[in-house]
């Protein structure tokens, strides 16, 4: 089955999911009700699918990541919990307000909603929890917070928060008395635990069976390492040139501390698997400090950032910062096919100190029929390497003739990614031909391919508001 039509599978599973509860309600003959309490039970429904569905977007599932894309998939997700903090946000004031005015004395809200103390607290809390996860996600960037105290934070309350809301719609829900209804209740949240436990539990378990230990750890440029792993035993699991894994370095099975790296060796080497890590934050700042023979567990691979299936007559890879580690794996591939076609490599560095392989770079273009650009944002002078920083104009100098019988890597920070692909658009490059790996899952990207995320979410969001309305009108005068 080709890579579309499995994305349009999941695309069209995902819908049919979020709107299995209302569809299934649909069917019960209950008495009519004024029509904004359907809408608020809808978008109650609605909302709760969408939490469930959320454990199952961050599952790490490979096949839902592997066609998809990773990066596509976390931003769906970042942006579900968006759209469901205002479903939900809208489900308890559309009961409330209209009919029951708030009352001071109601401590428990049990006279204005008419729900008892168990289910409105369980509400509220759900409510909070909620509210507190998009937040605290919000903060995490503009905070520069640390990550596994984010990430642990945010699944305890993803769970309590999702947990909080089944038992209310459990109690609370008029639609919960029908057997379908509760079926895909219970089924969702079967799935959605089956999500946890498999990045908590079965993965770990999994990465214990075939260890991989640290053969060493180089500095390669400024603030840039190569770790270098070789298998416990057996050989190095399989991969594609491009693809990237999640490293855990020792700990217990259940720690939370593991950080996403693209592999920059070649799947020929069977022995070894190398990655180009670049000082960030807390854990790569300590890179160059790992113990040599100590244990690593390896998670994956993961990713799209790959030349497989993709016909191409001539290859351009844009490489800014440490985005040159998935690079130099495709480029090392390519040297061991003996790629007969043109590439274009053109690297962005914020100093010719910064970059790592240069002599290796250089060995490699005398292999390849390959033209190497070097850029230096600073201190280019006698580097070999042109002032300034990656532009349009200097994309449209390498571009050939026919654009889209080329295919386009793009891999660095999200300003130099934008600039590319924004570029190569507007060079006639079509968007299938780009080939792009962010190391920030950041919904703030202006890119084309965020706007087909938004596009694709919006549909998802059109068809299920109109099952809404249909649910709620039906209903109301039923
Ligand atoms: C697909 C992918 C491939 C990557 N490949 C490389 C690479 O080859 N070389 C390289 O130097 N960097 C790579 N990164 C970035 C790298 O993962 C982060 O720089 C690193 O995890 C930062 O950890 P820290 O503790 O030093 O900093 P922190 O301050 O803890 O984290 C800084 C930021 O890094 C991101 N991050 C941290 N941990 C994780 C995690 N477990 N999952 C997802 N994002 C996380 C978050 O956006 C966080 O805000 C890649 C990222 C992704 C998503």
């Amino acid at each position: 089955m080709s890579r579309q039509m499995i994305i349009f599978m999941l695309f069209v599973s995902y819908v049919l999911l979020i709107n299995s509860p209302l569809l299934l309600a649909r069917i019960a003959d209950l008495p009519a009700r004024p029509w904004i309490d359907e809408l608020a039970s809808a978008l109650g429904m609605t909302g709760l699918v969408i939490i469930l569905l959320e454990f199952v977007l961050s599952g790490r599932f490979k096949s839902i990541t592997a066609p998809v894309g990773i990066d596509i998939i976390m931003r769906s997700h970042q942006l579900m919990g968006r759209v469901v903090i205002i479903l939900l946000l809208l489900h308890p004031v559309l009961y409330s307000l209209p009919n029951n005015l708030l009352l001071p004395w109601d401590t428990y809200l049990s006279q204005t909603t008419q729900l008892d103390s168990l289910d409105t607290i369980t509400g509220l809390l759900a409510w909070i929890g909620l509210a507190l996860i998009v937040s605290l996600s919000l903060l995490r960037d503009a905070e520069q917070s640390n990550y596994e105290s984010w990430r642990r934070t945010h699944l305890l309350l993803a769970i309590s928060t999702a947990a909080l809301a089944l038992v209310h719609a459990a109690g609370a829900g008029r639609y919960t008395e029908f057997a379908s209804v509760n079926i895909i209740w219970t089924g969702l949240a079967l799935l959605a635990l089956l999500a946890v436990l498999h990045v908590y539990l079965m993965v770990p378990l999994q990465q214990r069976s075939h260890p991989y230990l640290i053969e060493s750890v180089n500095q390669v440029a400024n603030r840039t390492w190569c770790l270098v792993l070789k298998p416990e035993r057996g050989p190095v699991m399989d991969y594609l040139a491009g693809q990237f894994v999640w490293l855990k370095f020792s700990g217990p099975f259940w720690s939370l501390q593991e950080h996403p790296f693209s592999i920059s060796s070649h799947p020929g080497n069977r022995q070894t698997v190398e990655f180009t890590i670049k000082e960030f934050g807390d854990f790569t700042s300590k890179i160059g400090r790992l113990v040599i023979g100590s244990r690593v567990y390896v998670d994956g691979p993961y990713g799209h950032f790959t030349k497989k299936q993709r016909r191409a007559e001539g290859i351009m890879l844009m490489a800014g910062g440490v985005g040159i580690a998935p690079v130099i794996s495709i480029l090392r591939q390519l040297v061991e096919e003996s790629y007969p076609f043109p590439v274009v490599l053109i690297s962005c560095h914020a100093t010719p100190a910064d970059q790592p392989y240069s002599d290796e770079l250089a060995m490699l273009s005398t292999r390849l029929n390959m033209q190497i650009i070097n850029m230096a944002a600073f201190d280019a002078e006698n580097s070999g390497c042109l002032q300034g920083q990656l532009s349009q104009q200097i994309i449209a100098a390498h571009v050939p003739e026919k654009p889209a019988s080329w295919l386009y890597f793009v891999c660095g920070p999200a300003g130099m990614m934008d600039t590319a692909e924004k570029s190569l658009l507007q060079l006639a490059v079509p968007l299938k031909q780009i080939v792009s790996e962010r190391f920030r899952y950041d919904t703030r990207s202006v890119s084309r391919s965020s706007r087909r995320i938004i596009y694709s979410l919006c549909g998802i969001l059109t068809v299920t508001a109109c099952v809404i309305v249909v649910f709620s009108w039906h209903i109301s005068i039923s």
